[in-house]
């Protein structure tokens, strides 16, 4: 296992070749899964020094080599196995903080708490979406085309890592998202939603975005600031 793959793999194995005795012909995926990686977080495989894709079959003998997204399996020429870029996430229901960095950030994040895995599984499938989740065995499932893993348990740098995972920095527009419902948001002139407004704000603002979805109305107020911070506290984890 090369690369931060490490990072699934029980800590006395780590850094180790990893041995396996299989009783019959098992598709490399398994073999892979079996020590504890999610499929999506490999990027390549090679197994005798020659790139597989995960349905080949090991029947003995075999020396795998397994490498994440990233530095470590660009260095080789072959095909990969994971997309490099996608912009649009679905989210399991402990990542709601990360969720709300996003979507700030101006990316598309399906998002329901109370949604089962069969239903996230689907909104990606149907929805073309990555699947985000600290769940392992949701990561494993076989229709999982594209997902991550995030390691930090802390929203920002979860967010950091997913930019840095599917190369979002280029593509990031922020305050163009409702944070409550992944809406887009559009402008709106003070006169058609003052009667919304509490009186400070009324007197303080004169720019607002309504969002297209649940109708909340944004505008540049503490909130935004507190945002804005966050953002470039994010920012400042990329070099430019
Ligand atoms: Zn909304």
């Amino acid at each position: 296992m090369h690369g931060d793959l490490d990072f699934f793999i029980r800590s006395g194995a780590r850094g180790r070749t990893i041995e396996r005795s299989l009783s019959e012909k098992t598709s490399v995926k398994d073999v892979i899964e079996a020590c504890g990686v999610p499929h999506p977080e490999v990027d390549l495989i090679l197994v005798n020094g020659q790139p597989v894709d995960f349905g080949y079959g090991i029947v003995g003998g075999a020396a795998v080599e397994v490498y994440p997204v990233g530095k470590s399996s660009t260095q080789f020429k072959y095909k990969h196995l994971q997309v490099a870029t996608i912009i649009k996430f679905v989210a399991d229901g402990h990542l709601g903080r990360l969720v709300r960095n996003l979507r700030l950030l101006g990316f598309d994040v399906a998002y329901d708490p109370r949604a089962e895995d069969w239903q996230l599984l689907n909104t990606m499938e149907h929805e073309n979406r990555a699947l985000l989740t600290r769940d392992r065995r949701l990561l494993m499932h076989a229709v999982v085309k594209t997902g991550y893993y995030p390691r930090s348990q802390n929203a920002d740098e979860q967010t950091v890592e997913v930019i840095r995972r599917f190369d979002l920095l280029g593509s990031v527009a922020p305050f163009m998202r409702c944070l409550r419902c992944n809406a887009q948001l559009q402008k709106v002139s003070k006169t058609e939603i003052v009667e919304r407004l509490e009186p400070l704000t009324k007197i303080y603002y004169e720019q607002f975005q309504r969002c297209t979805g649940c109708g909340q109305i944004y505008w540049a107020g503490s909130h935004f600031s507190k945002l804005q911070k966050r953002l470039e506290q994010i920012r400042a984890n990329f070099p430019c």
